[in-house]
């Protein structure tokens, strides 16, 4: 048993929570202790170690949480040396809706008009939410223009089981796509209960497993399949994707009104196809950067990041490799990655503050 006492066998368990629980997490703002963020704190002869669990795989801040909660912990009189294990348990949003799944979190991927790059957004969320680690799901709920098929390589489902539609497996992620469950070639006109009820399937008829986050890429603009989605289970929070011209502002503005009013936290604002990067290295401005930047200031909400131009993003597209794994060392790999770890640091957020934090207002 571990002395509750300071002594010369080395520094108590409660000395060593005490120093922790002065840590705050940069983004949570809350100390290590209250998260319960450490686990199996032990101190043997001052050797210290423990478990620094994160909210997130993808917490883009995990080392500077790790030096701050070691340089805490050497701060106590008696250590000698600190071990700590990264580990990471993502919590889930409120278990609400209508239906059960058995996602921890719904994040559904929005934009105001078609062809902003919605979709790749989605894939790439979801392709680097896996890579560092999470189980993650991809719901392709594009009515309009179901392309995650195409964008992840798949191209059909695995044989159904007792009713049970299972996902196609690709890049580490487990997909399904309203494409892929009616026959090619047939235009369906789609009807508002027929939707609702394919929404639904694609929810509870799917063995989706245990997943920390399930990407549901929305069809453009605001319609029925956010409104079905948001009834038949808990949302933690939205992203939008917007363009950077002016003239995009509308429309995202739309689509974040769409969220406010049915209550999603809205997790940010990304700008895609921002700039170019030139032979030389340098960033061309193309079409007014920054105009997302602004329009989540403006509105109030987080910025989650600028994706470049890059002719690689489509060939990966098109070829069903998505651009973090046919290029990951690219310019364009590097911002999609950071955009995927500044929307799971805010997934923690909303999840943890209860979505009532002033940015979601
Ligand atoms: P949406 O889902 O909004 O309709 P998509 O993700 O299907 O848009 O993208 C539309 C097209 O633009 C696709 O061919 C895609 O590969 C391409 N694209 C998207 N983002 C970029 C980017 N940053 N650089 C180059 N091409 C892109």
């Amino acid at each position: 048993m571990p002395n509750a006492k300071s002594s010369s066998a080395g520094p108590a368990i409660e000395d060593l929570r005490k120093a922790l629980g002065r840590v705050e997490d940069p983004e949570l703002h809350k100390d290590l202790i209250s998260l319960n963020m450490i686990r199996d704190l032990k101190v043997e002869d001052g050797r210290v170690s423990f478990a620094l669990v994160l909210t997130t795989p993808a917490c883009p801040l995990r080392d500077q949480i790790a030096a701050e909660a070691r340089a805490a912990v050497q701060s106590v009189p008696g250590v000698r040396e600190v071990q700590i294990r990264m580990e990471a348990s993502v919590p889930g949003g409120k278990p609400s809706g209508s239906v059960t799944i058995s996602a921890r979190n719904v994040i559904a991927v929005a934009s105001g008009k078609g062809g902003v790059g919605k979709s790749t957004i989605a894939v790439n969320l979801a392709v680097s939410l896996a890579q560092s680690g999470s189980c993650v799901g991809l719901l392709d709920a594009d009515i309009y223009g179901p392309n995650i098929p195409t964008m992840m390589g798949v191209h059909e489902l695995p044989d159904p089981q007792e009713d049970r539609i299972f996902p196609a497996e690709a890049h580490g992620v487990k997909v399904i796509s309203i494409g892929l469950m009616v026959e090619p070639g047939r235009p369906l006109v789609w009807r508002g209960p027929m939707l609702h009820s394919a929404v639904r399937q694609l929810l509870t008829d799917v063995e989706w497993g245990p997943l920390d986050y399930l990407i549901v890429d929305l069809p453009p603009g605001t319609g029925d399949v956010p409104i079905s989605l948001s009834q038949l289970v808990h949302l933690t929070g939205g992203v939008i994707v917007t363009l950077p011209q002016k003239v995009a502002r509308e429309d995202a503005l739309r689509g974040l009104e769409m969220f406010k009013m049915m209550n999603v936290p809205i997790l940010g604002v990304v700008e895609n196809m921002s700039y170019w990067i030139g032979p030389d290295g340098k960033p061309v401005d193309l079409f007014g950067r920054g105009g997302g930047r602004e329009l989540a200031e403006e509105a109030g909400v987080p910025f989650l990041g600028e994706i470049p131009i890059d002719p690689n993003v489509r060939i990966g597209g098109d070829e069903g490799k998505p651009v973090i794994l046919s290029a990951p060392d690219s310019p364009v790999s590097v911002a999609l990655r950071e955009m995927a770890e500044k929307t799971a640091a805010r997934i923690s957020v909303v999840v943890i503050q209860g979505g009532t934090e002033k940015a979601v207002e």
